[in-house]
């Protein structure tokens, strides 16, 4: 179905008919009265129209094959804009722009106007919808399953340097991607109590719950398209509504508010997303959360699987992907569902159980495992918290049997934590009840095995795999970077767009030109204006586009040391007013991302950021050398704009920290050369783009481990490098908080004192990979010979080879007629 794009006559005077056939009929407007988002609006459910049509082959194809299918459950989808996106996948971008053209209106402009679908924290969410696309892409019959919150991740605003969180509103304008399915609707208990309802034969009785509490999962439908429409696939988002609106006999006794009180309760669930990346929520709507888009998701796609198939087949017929342990009640619910309501036995829903679902970690970090308290569990959901305790005994029969009785190893796989009041452990739980447990890059799958699974890996040695993270290029190159996409495509053909993987490779020999350098420089010098337009536009800053953009973007965490980078800015800072004469390489440094709200120490970070952007870049001895700038609301739409921009990727992370990392992928598929620790997926790319091409520095994670064992007082570290001394020592003395002088007094003494990420002890090596930056930059023709290299060889990073490894592996399915999976 590979067609390439053409915008013929024909089909520019079709879509431009379509457009002006919506903005009559679907918004009201004609070509005077319209605004341009009613522009937005028509050109979107124009665009919509094709997304059908294609929608219903797929459909129709799934069925006819009886393709195996596959759910991935997200508690986020960090999704972005959606316009270029469907017109790109498409191939009407072209049509489009031409059919708007001739209505005197720009495609640009009104692309601009889509609200940024921020329904996820950052790389979690991300990942689950780039591998949305790369699924419709590869023709693997999939449906995403999440929550469509009313309001995503907060706006960051900052004021004074602090960030403020503002309420997201993207649906104002309404979404004109979704399709609301009333029809489809379940309900979902809460509470209540679960009563022996008839003895069975076997002698165990069939237990019923009677929930006290129900509220309505309502579903919304959005097409998620392949590129060259490969395949269409519905990404389904759930919204919670009440059974009742209103409660007359309240309302008519005067009791206005006590009227709606239910519906209002029932209604939160799908509010708003917990705006923190680490979980660190442990809250009662949290949970109320997590089961209600599980519940809802298991009952539809049981309901479709039970239409065409025997129970007994779901195993063969679908495939269950846990995104994270948000959705790891599933294994408890699908239980439920099999054993009470499909009245199956325990032994053989628990075989279908951990046949159809797998389980992706994404953290190790201790505070990020989630757990419940039996006390929240028990009388939330207290046919689970049963379904829990059985498959915890079951589970510890069956180790004794095997001749298991070490209290240790048993207290350790069990499924209820002990010490600090007891909690259900929902990593144990995923992982029971999963026939495979993946990683996100080598390192990390590595250290779960090592770490947090340690002894379940022992019991279960084949269960953890590796799936490394990709990226979908369709975003991260071909729309955010259309100059480097064109340049690329000149040079390698058409081909290169569908089998970037295979072809990008064979852009090595042109590193070696000076010509094509010269036009790869010439691409990124043209994105590097583009923002310093908008950081011109949106902060007053005025950025030297010849100096170095040295980028870090990413959620503010501790972990991601956001602080070793600032630490450079300073000791950079006093370096160059210390020796203004010396030749220093100009640098502007960009920061942007979001700190979860009530996580005061990253915000903390974005204060000192401010602070220091202030100090240095108002300093006229600096002459310009070096700005730095923390750029406000940092979010798939802005990643777009920074990405194709940068020169230096920061992926600092303490290593053994960093699951995989996706930004790092982006940054270097667009030719940035990354600085960075062999953390995540950073060891990975050193072994396919080369550690000559990269600047990798600081202990490893074997190191990190050794370090902390000797404590965390970096006293001696200190003592030992001048440079960080004097840095540190400006940031407590208030050097760049003169109107609170002591604002930074706790967070540099937690440096000096518990630096539980091991800043000091990595900022000398960092210092010196920093210089061995500035000694390539000053070497053009190597610096951009070697970003050539990046982009050559990151096409193993792309979300394809990640979802064709999840088909063969854990999936078990294989493309659709249409799909390109064997590439
Ligand atoms: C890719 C991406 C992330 C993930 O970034 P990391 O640096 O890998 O943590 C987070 N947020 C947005 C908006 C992204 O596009």
């Amino acid at each position: 179905m590979s067609r390439p794009e053409c915008s013929s006559l024909e089909s520019v005077a079709v879509f431009r008919e379509r457009i002006l056939s919506k903005l009559k009929y679907a918004t009201g407007k004609d070509l005077t009265s319209a605004c341009k988002h009613d522009w937005f609006e028509a050109v979107a459910l124009a665009t919509r129209d094709y997304l059908v049509d294609n929608w219903e082959d797929s459909a129709l194809q799934i069925d006819r094959s009886e393709q195996k299918r596959v759910y991935y459950l997200s508690l986020e989808f960090l999704i972005g804009r959606l316009l270029i996106d469907n017109l790109s996948n498409l191939g009407l971008m072209e049509t489009a722009r031409e059919a708007l053209a001739e209505l005197n209106v720009d495609l640009q402009d009104i692309s601009e106007l889509e609200p940024d679908a921020a329904l996820g924290n950052g790389g979690l969410g991300r990942l689950a919808a780039c591998f949305m696309e790369s699924m419709a892409t590869l023709g693997v019959a999939a449906h995403g399953y999440g929550i469509r919150y009313e309001h995503g991740l907060f706006r960051q605003v900052i004021i004074d340097g602090w960030q403020h969180e503002h309420t997201e509103t993207w649906l104002d304008f309404g979404n004109p991607w979704e399709f609301e399915r009333s029809e489809a609707g379940y309900t979902i208990g809460f509470g209540g109590s679960v009563s022996t309802v008839q003895a069975a034969s076997h002698g165990l009785g069939r237990q019923s719950w009677q929930p006290t509490e129900t509220v309505r999962a309502i579903a919304y439908d959005t097409p998620i398209i392949g590129w060259k429409r490969a395949s269409v696939n519905t990404l389904r988002l759930w919204r919670s509504r009440a059974e009742r609106f209103l409660q007359l006999e309240r309302f008519n006794a005067g009791d206005h508010l006590g009227a709606v009180a239910e519906a209002v309760k029932a209604e939160s669930i799908s509010r708003v997303l917990y705006p923190a990346d680490i979980t660190e929520a442990g809250q009662e709507l949290r949970l109320r959360q997590e089961y209600f888009f599980v519940s809802a998701s298991l009952q539809d796609l049981l309901h479709r699987h039970v239409k065409h198939h025997d129970i007994q087949r779901l195993p063969d017929m679908v495939a269950i992907q846990l995104n994270d342990t948000h959705p790891a009640i599933a294994v408890a619910e699908l239980m439920r569902l099999l054993v009470d309501e499909h009245g199956l036995a325990w032994e053989q829903a628990w075989q279908l159980t951990v046949a159809t679902l797998a389980y992706t970690n994404h953290t190790l970090l201790p505070e990020a495992l989630e757990s419940w308290p039996v006390s929240l569990m028990e009388r939330l959901l207290p046919r689970h918290m049963q379904i829990i305790y059985l498959i915890n005994a079951h589970h510890i029969d069956m180790l004794r049997a095997k001749d298991i009785h070490d209290f240790a190893l048993l207290r350790s796989v069990s499924l209820i934590e002990e010490d600090q009041g007891r909690r259900v452990r929902m990593g144990n739980l995923a992982f029971l009840g999963s026939h495979s447990v993946n990683g996100v890059s080598a390192l990390h799958t590595e250290l779960m095995r090592e770490t947090v699974f340690r002894d379940l890996h022992r019991l279960y040695p084949n269960r953890i795999n590796n799936k490394t993270n990709g990226v979908t290029f369709r975003r991260w190159l071909y729309q955010s970077n259309p100059q480097l996409t064109s340049l690329l495509v000149e040079h390698l053909g058409d081909e290169l767009l569908d089998a970037p993987e295979r072809l990008l490779q064979k852009l090595e020999p042109c590193a070696e030109k000076s010509s094509f350098r010269k036009r790869f420089m010439e691409q990124r010098q043209h994105n590097k204006q583009a923002l310093a337009n908008l950081v011109q536009s949106w902060l007053g800053i005025t950025l030297d586009t010849e100096a170095i953009f040295d980028v870090q973007v990413k959620r503010i965490h501790e972990y991601k040391r956001q602080l070793l980078n600032l630490l450079h800015c300073v000791a950079l800072y006093q370096a160059i007013r210390n020796d203004p004469a010396t030749d220093w390489v100009p640098r502007v440094k960009i920061f942007a991302g979001k700190a979860a709200a009530s996580y005061y120490q990253a915000k903390l970070i974005i204060k000192l950021a401010n602070d220091i952007s202030r100090t240095i870049n108002h300093d006229p001895t600096l002459r310009g050398l070096l700005k730095v700038v923390f750029i406000p609301n940092y979010n798939v739409t802005l990643a777009e704009v920074i990405i194709p921009a940068a020169d230096l990727s920061e992926q600092i992370s303490t290593a053994g920290m960093e699951a995989s990392g996706t930004s790092n992928m982006k940054f270097a598929l667009n030719g940035a050369l990354t600085i960075g620790t062999m953390d995540g997926a950073n060891v990975e790319m050193s072994e396919r783009i080369g550690t000559e091409n990269m600047f990798i520095f600081g202990m490893s994670a074997e190191q990190v481990a050794m370090r902390r064992l000797a404590g965390l007082d970096m006293s001696a570290e200190i003592a030992h490098s001048q440079r960080l001394a004097s840095a540190l020592e400006a940031i407590r003395n208030g050097v760049f908080s003169p109107d609170d002088p002591n604002r930074y007094a706790g967070l540099v003494e937690g440096l000096q004192y518990h630096d539980r990420f091991l800043v000091c002890a990595d900022f000398e090596a960092y210092w010196q990979a920093q210089l061995r930056v500035e000694a390539l930059w000053k070497r053009p023709m190597h610096w951009w010979k070697s970003s050539v290299l990046n982009t050559a060889r990151t096409g193993w990073f792309s979300s394809d080879r990640a979802i064709r490894e999840y088909a063969a592996d854990i999936w078990n399915v294989m493309p659709g007629g249409s799909g390109k999976l064997g590439e």
